[in-house]
């Protein structure tokens, strides 16, 4: 029998989860694919409740990882497979090199002789990025990392002889670990549902029509765009901006269930639009808006009583090419006013839903249900977005509910 717990997925719930078990003196290991921990939190321009950046948060959590000798956590790392039972699991963890050594902090050198640039998956594909790289300024660890597809190529040998000795490490393997724990929380999380699996909504074959997520890295003072709201076609500030709400979720041919998160995050995005443009007017197109409990509701009433903010209730069922240039015409019918309404805007954004990690990436030995949240049963404890959609406080604390289940599961599992 165990005492240790195993969390998958690094994110705001992975490491609540085990920061609050190792502090009820559990030894944790927490495994992460990404190359830092924070998951989609780190992306995030500002985050509710207080609308504060993710520094905010996860800062004092990493603080409290680097401090407790408790926690292990391995980076660019993928749980194998989990078997035995609650008590007794052994747990296989594939951990990808990263081509670096922890002091590798600063890869200007490397950069400069880096020969390739790919579309920069943190910030959406909206500006680029070289073969060796930190994901972004704060990745926690703070190590550069170099692009396994340019592992073992000219290029990649040319990064290493410009970086200073002892920070690149081209001979480095995969390695596999094998851990013992009592306990499995998962923290897997969550990706924003593909935009171009809806046809109609244009994105990718339509100029300026972009996700809420891309508009979160365009208000990042970190972003692509430094912080500016911008359409992607010509970097002009966009004076109309349209929003598409349940852009795949609540729709029995994508997402079946309501992300849970959207309205606010359009709410948001408002807040922020409204801070940087004064005079843009917005359009937001919605089923219903979801805005749950007081503090939501109040944001909600707060937007709604905004003169250059129009809620038109409707689903949105086009989304063409404007006739001005970079323009972008929403198609819907109007529910409440009644009849078509075709609203010409210079920038739309999808609400894109949240669909669980767990919808394309299985672990041997963790169950799903059909949208690909994990479902419960001893040992094997889910929490976040990897068990339903949820926003950072719900997951914050759904995380330290399962950090208690793990205990129980081990100390009774012990006994
Ligand atoms: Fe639709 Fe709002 Fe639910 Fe998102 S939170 S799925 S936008 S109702």
């Amino acid at each position: 029998m165990s005492n240790s717990i195993l969390v998958i997925g690094g994110g705001f719930a992975g490491i609540t989860a085990a920061v609050e078990a190792a502090e009820m003196g559990h030894d944790v290991y927490i495994v992460e694919r990404e190359d830092y921990l924070g998951g989609r939190v780190a992306q995030l321009n500002k985050y509710f409740p207080k609308l504060c950046p993710p520094t905010c948060g996860l800062e004092i959590n990493f603080k409290r990882i680097r401090t407790n000798p408790r926690i292990t956590f391995y980076t660019r790392a993928a749980v194998e497979s989990i078997s035995g039972g609650p008590g007794d699991y052994s747990v296989k963890v594939k951990v990808e090199p990263k081509y670096t050594t922890p002091a590798c902090t600063n890869c200007k050198p490397g950069q400069a002789a880096a020969t390739t640039e790919v579309p920069n998956e943190f910030n959406f594909g909206m500006d680029t990025r070289k073969g060796i790289y930190l994901a972004h300024p704060m990745a926690f660890p703070n190590q550069c990392v170099i692009d396994p597809k340019i592992a073992g190529t000219d290029e990649a040998k040319a990064i290493a002889d410009a970086m200073p000795a002892g920070l690149v490490d081209l001979s480095q393997q995969p390695e596999t670990v094998e851990l013992n724990v009592g306990a499995v929380i998962v923290a897997t999380g969550w990706k924003p549902y593909d935009p171009t699996r809806m046809d109609n909504l244009g994105f990718g074959k339509v100029d300026n029509v972009v996700t809420n997520m891309m508009v979160e890295r365009m208000a990042s003072p970190s972003g692509p765009t430094e912080g500016k709201i911008v359409r992607p076609s010509d970097k002009e500030e966009p004076k109309t901006i349209g929003f598409v709400q349940c852009a795949g979720s609540r729709d029995e041919n994508h997402l079946p269930y309501c992300s849970y998160i959207c309205c606010m995050a359009t709410l948001k995005q408002i807040r922020y639009i409204r801070e940087q443009m004064p005079e843009a007017e917005v359009y937001v197109f919605y089923i219903d808006i979801r805005s749950p409990g007081r503090k939501y509701e109040k944001f909600y009433k707060a937007v709604k009583e905004d003169e250059k903010v129009h809620f038109i209730k409707g689903k949105v069922a086009e989304v063409r090419p404007g006739s001005e240039p970079g323009s972008v015409v929403l198609v819907a019918e109007d529910t409440v006013g009644g009849g078509r309404v075709e609203q010409q805007v210079d920038l739309a954004v999808l609400a894109t839903g949240m669909q669980p990690t767990g919808a394309e990436v299985k672990i041997a030995g963790i169950d799903y249900d059909e949208d690909g949240f994990v479902v419960p049963k001893e040992g094997i404890i889910p929490c976040g977005c990897a068990k339903r959609p949820v926003d950072v406080v719900s997951s914050a604390q759904s995380a330290t509910a399962a950090a208690l289940k793990a205990v129980q599961t081990v100390v009774r599992r012990a006994g």
